[in-house]
């Protein structure tokens, strides 16, 4: 019936498909003072809108050109101040024709319903707009009678964050930014101020906008877990509610920490000589760090309990422990003087700490 390609030129004008030839005009001469690009210079929007509405123009302007256009695209056709119960139809060719027009999506059919809808409620705003401009005039003809607008919920977002391993046992808050969509508050979602489409949001009635949410991710999160948060998806559209937002939960693996409840365990690496003289040293904790004493002669493989430095236990708030088991490690690349010492080391001491394996 109409091809997609088509533009609505009604809208273009702010007006209705049964405007007439007399409301046309003036919509346009108003427009056209709006937008000329002599009042705004080096303005694209403008620009473009200033072409869009010379279109729009051209064909509605002309009572053969307009007949063209409206048998083509379905709308109610000769008489232009049509009675109210075929001004159905042409609002719903004007929603369909809406709908075939807006492109920018991910899920074709969910979004054409989309569409559809949030177009149809435009109308709606138009309508009641010429409602009240009709009442203030005093003159003009009735508005078309919409159908109540179903309400629709907003879409859902989904939106990733990344946590430790440690984060996941102890549950942490975490500052996010989301972008959804929002009621314009400078034409208040009704998408037309005095009758002009609202530059602010463009007279869509909604803006993209970010937002920072401080979100609480409960201890015990699993990896892929999703956390709801209502109400911070997408704007619900002819007074639906708005859609929700999932985080989605990644845990990251730690190749430091394992866990076994609420305790924690890593391995730590120290030098021979820290082994053999006892050394200071910090070490990392889940939500930290902590300096350890270690004492001389520390054996590769000991283990050393640090109280309480583990996960705090989500329901009785009672923190583990951390073991810390350490591995003495021998530095590459040795110079010259670190050999000799070594040296000077093998000799001090006779020790061979193989011998009892003999003794058998
Ligand atoms: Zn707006």
């Amino acid at each position: 019936m109409h091809s997609p390609k088509s533009k609505n030129y009604y809208k273009t004008l702010g007006v209705n498909p049964s405007a007439t030839v007399q409301e046309i005009k003036t919509a346009y001469r108003n427009l056209a003072k709006k937008y000329h690009p002599d009042v705004n210079p080096g303005n694209k929007i403008c620009e473009e809108k200033f072409k869009e509405i010379g279109e729009a123009y051209d064909i509605l302007g002309n009572h053969e050109s307009r007949k063209k256009y409206d048998l083509s695209n379905g709308y109610n056709v000769n008489k232009h101040s049509a009675p109210k119960q075929k001004k159905e139809q042409a609002k719903q060719a004007y929603n369909h024709q809406k709908t075939t027009d807006t492109q920018k999506t991910k899920d074709p059919e969910k979004e054409k319903g989309f569409f559809s809808d949030l177009l149809g409620g435009m109308f709606k705003g138009e309508a009641e707009e010429e409602k009240k401009k009709a009442s203030s005039k005093s003159k003009k003809e009735d508005p078309p009678k919409s159908k109540k607008q179903k309400p629709i919920k907003g879409e859902d977002i989904y939106t990733d964050v990344t946590i430790s391993a440690a984060e996941s046992h102890n549950g942490t808050v975490r500052k996010i930014n989301i972008l959804h969509t929002e009621k314009c508050k400078k034409c208040d979602g009704k998408r037309l101020i005095n009758d002009l489409p609202c530059m602010t949001c463009e007279g869509n009635g909604e803006l993209t906008t970010h937002k920072k949410l401080n979100v609480k991710i409960p201890a015990g999160v699993k990896n892929n877990s999703k956390i709801k948060i209502s109400g911070e998806g997408n704007k619900g559209i002819n007074g639906g509610e708005n859609g929700d937002l999932y985080l989605v939960v990644k845990v990251q693996k730690s190749t430091l920490f394992k866990f076994d409840k609420n305790d924690v365990t890593c391995e730590i690496p120290i030098t021979p000589s820290e082994a053999a003289l006892g050394a200071e040293f910090k070490v990392p904790t889940t939500d930290g760090s902590v300096v350890i004493k270690i004492p001389p002669e520390t054996v590769s493989g000991q283990k050393f309990r640090l109280i309480a430095q583990g996960l705090k236990d989500s329901k009785t708030n009672k923190k583990g422990d951390q073991f810390v088991i350490v591995k003495i490690e021998i530095p590459k690349n040795l110079t010259k003087q670190e050999k000799e010492l070594y040296h000077e080391l093998a000799e001090a001491r006779e020790y061979n700490p193989r011998e009892s394996l003999f003794d058998e």
